[in-house]
């Protein structure tokens, strides 16, 4: 029987599904002396984000053909390599848009009512304090999203049914996109023009400290940054000073260059910032649609049918 290789426990279908046609080897997350052990004769792996699949990995995994991945992003796998060697890399793209989108609209909310600060002045009996830092309504204010595909359009969607919101967006690929967001030229006028900033783009070297001391610098001091995307599209140094010197009013982060970040990173210790261990997509719902998805595609290469999500399609097929 081929064997799978899960670094992480998944929603428990997903396995028996897996059960069905492989032997499964299932990694308590993080032990990767355990997973190195199980490569070599590994005929699939599924991963999340807490492994980085290296050209290292994919040298001991002589017999690996697929590579699945539990969400969207690929940029923690060496894709370059796995084409190479004729691994197949799977995602599962638009499976966890609607609880990434809901997420970045929850921190948007939490940014512009001050839950974090209000739950915590109630709490230490500071009632008083309702006055002194009012939060702000999201009625009439622009909204700027940086990438407007799939995750880009929903947030944009929601904002503008449920607050009214205005949508601006500035994405270099793509010509066309709903109704609900206006597309700007340059990402200068989102950087200068939103109230909140939210970014929605795919890590790699294109975007690589895409949000750097520039773009934050044209930010207004009333704006708002949000990133679900990944932590290394922003320059966390500058961004942590703009926050400390309330150059800029807020951020709400789910994603950080480092995961989990330092624990003396400055963001840590801002009280103009929220932050969430990168669980945008982490929903009950999700897990189990994006963890089906995976083993799926795996299920698909097992008995040689082709799989619906390949994000290598042009190198392996
Ligand atoms: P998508 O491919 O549908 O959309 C990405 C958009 O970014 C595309 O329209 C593309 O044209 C645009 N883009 C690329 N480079 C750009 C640039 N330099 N400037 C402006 N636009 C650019 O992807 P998606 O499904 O919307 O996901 C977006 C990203 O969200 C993923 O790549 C992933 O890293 C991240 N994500 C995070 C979580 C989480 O748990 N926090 C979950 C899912 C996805």
């Amino acid at each position: 029987m081929k064997k799978v290789l899960l670094a992480q426990s998944i929603y428990a279908p997903a396995i028996e599904l897996l059960e069905q046609h492989a032997e499964v080897v299932l990694i308590k997350e993080g032990n990767m002396d355990e997973f190195k052990k199980h490569l070599s004769d590994a005929y699939a792996v599924i991963i999340g984000t807490s492994i980085k699949f290296t050209k290292e990995l994919i040298d001991m995994a002589s017999n690996l053909k697929v590579i699945s991945r539990t969400g969207v992003g690929v940029d923690n796998i060496d894709v370059a390599t796995a084409t190479e060697r004729g691994i197949y890399v799977l995602n599962t793209p638009g499976v966890n848009s609607l609880s990434v989108a809901e997420h970045t609209v929850m921190l948007i909310c939490a940014l512009a009512k001050h839950v974090i600060f209000l739950d915590d002045e109630v709490r230490n009996h500071r009632y008083g304090s309702r006055r002194l830092y009012l939060p702000i309504d999201l009625q009439g204010k622009k909204l700027g999203l940086i990438g407007c595909g799939r995750i880009g359009r929903m947030v944009a969607e929601k904002c503008m049914r449920a607050f009214d919101m205005e949508v601006i967006g500035y994405d270099p690929l793509i010509s066309a996109v709903p109704e609900s967001i206006q597309l700007v030229d340059s990402i200068e006028e989102v950087f200068t023009d939103a109230d909140f900033i939210s970014l929605h783009v795919p890590f790699t070297e294109n975007t690589r400290n895409l949000v750097d001391n520039r773009l934050l610098s044209l930010m207004k001091s009333s704006a708002f940054l949000i990133n679900t995307s990944r932590g290394g599209i922003v320059d966390e140094t500058v961004l942590a000073s703009k926050l400390k010197e309330k150059k800029i009013a807020g951020a709400a982060l789910d994603v950080f260059s480092k995961e989990p970040p330092d624990p003396s990173s400055e963001l840590l210790n801002l009280p103009n910032v929220i932050l969430t261990p990168h669980t945008a997509a982490l929903t009950q719902e999700c897990t189990a649609r994006v963890a089906m998805e995976a083993a799926k595609g795996v299920v698909d290469l097992i008995q040689n049918k082709i799989p619906k999500f390949i994000y290598n399609k042009e190198g392996v097929l």
